[in-house]
C-alpha cells in the first residue's frame, strides 16, 4: 500500500487519546515485528523513533509533539498511524465517547470522513463467524427492510417473507463463513502462526503470513467456490422442500457474491492473479 492508502487507514485521534501499540508487536532496530503473525515490518529510523516511543502508553497530544522534535511531518505521522491500524497494531484509549460522536459528525457534514479504529483477534471459527456476522449487518438490515415493504405492499404473507427472509440472510451469513474459514485453512496448515481476523469496522479480513504460489491459488480458488457451493445448496434445498422458484433463484444468486471476489480487482482475484505471475516466474 502506498503512503495516501495509509493516511486513508488513520482513525480519528484527538488530543485527549492514549495511543499504544497492541501487546503483540515489538519494536527493534527498525523493524516492528507482528509476535501473532511471525512477520517484520521496515520502518524508516524516524518511523522507528515513534514506534519505540508507542511501546509505552503516550497522550495524542504528546506524540505529536515528539514527532515535530524528530522532524516528521503532522501527514507522515498520520501515515504511520494509519499503517498501525491497518494491521490492527494500534490501541486508542478515549474518555468521551459521546465527544467523538460530535466530532466525527461534525467532520463528516463537511465531507471528512476516518477510517474505523481496527481490531484483530485469532482467527478461531467462532471469531470468524462473529466478523462475518457483522460484515453483513448491513445486508440483513437491508433484506428485513425490502421483506417489511413487501408485507405492508399486501403482497406476501408475514410469516412466508419473514422465513424466506431468515433463511436468505442465515445463508448469505453461512457461507460468508465457510468462504472465510475455507481460506483460513490454507492460510494454517503449513505457516509456524495462526491466521488472525481484522474486524474494519463493518468489514472483515484475514492476515496471514505470504503463502507460496500453490497455496495461495488454493486459497484464492476454495474461498469463493465454497461460498459458491453453499449458496447453490441452498437453492436446491429450498427449490426441492418449499418449491417456490423466484425464492430458490434468489437463493441461487447469492453465490454470484462469492463468484465476483474472483475477478481480478478484489482480493482473491488479486491474490490468484499474483500467485500465478509467482507460478509463471518460478518456472
Ligand atoms: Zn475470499
Amino acid at each position: 500500500m502506498s503512503v495516501t492508502d495509509f493516511l486513508r487507514q488513520c482513525p480519528l485521534l484527538l488530543e485527549s487519546d492514549i495511543l499504544s501499540l497492541s501487546s503483540k508487536f515489538w519494536v527493534s532496530q527498525n523493524k516492528l515485528i507482528d509476535r501473532e503473525l511471525a512477520l517484520k515490518h521496515k520502518v524508516s529510523p524516524k518511523a522507528g523513533l515513534v514506534l519505540q516511543r508507542l511501546m509505552d502508553m503516550v497522550l495524542f497530544a504528546d506524540l505529536q509533539q515528539f514527532s515535530q522534535q524528530a522532524q516528521l511531518k503532522p501527514n507522515e505521522l498520520q501515515a504511520i498511524l494509519g499503517f498501525l491500524n491497518s494491521i490492527g497494531a494500534l490501541r486508542v484509549s478515549r474518555n468521551s465517547q459521546l465527544h467523538t460522536v460530535q466530532v466525527l459528525l461534525w467532520h463528516a457534514l463537511h465531507g471528512v470522513f476516518y477510517a474505523p479504529i481496527c481490531r484483530r483477534k485469532p482467527a478461531t471459527p467462532l471469531a470468524v463467524a462473529e466478523g462475518c456476522l457483522r460484515a453483513s449487518l448491513s445486508f440483513t438490515v437491508a433484506s428485513f427492510a425490502c421483506a417489511t415493504l413487501l408485507c405492508l405492499s399486501g403482497a406476501f404473507a408475514w410469516f412466508s417473507i419473514g422465513s424466506f427472509c431468515a433463511i436468505f440472510t442465515a445463508t448469505f451469513l453461512l457461507s460468508l463463513t465457510l468462504h472465510e474459514l475455507a481460506h483460513g485453512y490454507f492460510a494454517r496448515a503449513p505457516q509456524e502462526s495462526q491466521p488472525v481476523v481484522l474486524q474494519v469496522g463493518t468489514r472483515l479480513s484475514l492476515l496471514h503470513q505470504p503463502l507460496h504460489w500453490p497455496q495461495e491459488i488454493a486459497s484464492s480458488i476454495t474461498g469463493p467456490l465454497v461460498g459458491v457451493i453453499t449458496c447453490l445448496g441452498a437453492a436446491l434445498l429450498w427449490q426441492q422442500f418449499i418449491s417456490i422458484f423466484w425464492q430458490s433463484c434468489l437463493l441461487g444468486i447469492l453465490s454470484i457474491t462469492h463468484a465476483g471476489a474472483l475477478f481480478p480487482q478484489y482480493s482473491d482475484g488479486k491474490s490468484l492473479a499474483t500467485a500465478l505471475k509467482e507460478r509463471k516466474c518460478l518456472k
